[in-house]
């Protein structure tokens, strides 16, 4: 086995993605000990129960203290009030970082409380299930996935190549970008399609001409899967739209004009333009395969690791 890349290793949320990364940092060794800490009593003794990590706690002071690499792995919306609670009680040195889905927020909420002595290296893994909770997760996770790390310029580069080789130990291929290029990029390409996953569940399951029991037993495959995103955790994609609003409003407006553009070739019969638009969109999805991110089984590779 490798060497520990951490010695103490804090996850601080314990659903889907920090049980996952548990999973995988107990099972190739990647920390020496690893501690849990999360909100709710029952999801403790969950994680204890699955035997996700060595030491248990739901004091987040507790949890901390010691450890060289603190990652938190809850919702966006709670990075501020947790940074808080936990700052007095982080050890010199210590790396911060976190898998949060909206970058540019996290860094906002969390670098104000940290002393100079602790390192803030922001990461986004690509890789998730619509599933949430310690139960969800799995030690192959993000194996072949993509993981955006966000540091700001000045960043200690040992603090940001020790984050960069545990998502490599995950499975994971490493990048870096700026958290504003992140968090437009993750708008269109994850953000927004949820949006219009959640919103045309929701438009069919309103539509008074189209029973329930009609939208559930004769769903398509195309509405199918849209329902398998829709099926994602509501906390955390509420979190998402309140803290990247600004990307998301701005991509959004983008869709509705191209949107409007094929309704517009709907009402006018222009078959051309469809049938061009439709081969320009599955080139785009053989680009996606081509590069290993998705798989051309039949049924849409449903059971894969799709981001969420
Ligand atoms: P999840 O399965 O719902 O787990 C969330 C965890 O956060 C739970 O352990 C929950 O603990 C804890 N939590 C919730 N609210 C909290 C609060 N106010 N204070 C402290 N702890 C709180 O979520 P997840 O899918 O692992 O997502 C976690 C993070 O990963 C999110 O930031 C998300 O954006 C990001 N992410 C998700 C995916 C995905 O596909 N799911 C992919 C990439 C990144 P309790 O049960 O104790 O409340």
């Amino acid at each position: 086995m490798p060497e520990p890349i951490f010695k103490r290793l804090c996850l601080i949320g314990i659903g889907l993605i920090g049980s996952s990364i548990a999973l995988r940092a107990k099972r190739d060794g990647l920390a020496e000990t690893i501690v849990i800490s999360t909100r709710r009593k029952e999801t403790l003794k969950r994680a204890e129960e699955l035997g996700l990590g060595d030491q248990y706690t739901d004091q987040i002071s507790e949890a901390v203290a010691g450890a060289d690499c603190v990652i938190l792995c809850t919702p966006v919306g709670t990075c501020a009030a947790i940074a808080e609670r936990m700052a007095p009680h982080l050890a010199d040195g210590v790396i911060v970082s976190d898998v949060g889905s909206v970058k540019r927020s996290v860094v906002e909420q969390i670098k104000p409380h940290l002393s100079k002595t602790a390192h803030l290296v922001p990461g986004h893994p690509i890789a998730g299930t619509e599933e949430s909770g310690p139960d969800a997760g799995f030690a192959t996770l993000f194996d072949n996935r993509w993981c955006l790390l966000t540091p700001e310029t000045g960043t200690s580069p040992d603090a940001v190549m020790k984050i960069r080789k545990f998502w490599e130990a995950m499975g994971s291929m490493v990048d870096e970008m700026d958290p504003d290029h992140h968090d437009r990029v993750l708008a269109v390409t994850s953000h927004i399609p949820h949006l219009i996953a959640y919103n045309i569940v929701g438009t069919a399951s309103d539509l008074e001409e189209v029973s329930q029991s009609e939208v559930i037993k004769f769903s398509a495959s195309g509405f199918r899967d849209f329902t398998r995103i829709a099926a994602s955790d509501p906390v955390m994609w509420r979190d998402v739209f309140l803290h990247n609003k600004d990307a998301v409003l701005e991509m959004l407006g983008r869709f509705s004009e191209d949107l409007s553009a094929l309704q517009k070739a709907v009402r006018w019969g222009d078959g051309d333009l469809l049938q061009e638009h439709f081969t320009k969109t599955r080139e785009i999805r053989r680009g996606i395969i081509d590069a290993g991110q998705e798989t051309d089984a039949p049924n849409f590779g449903r059971g894969q690791t799709d981001e969420t």
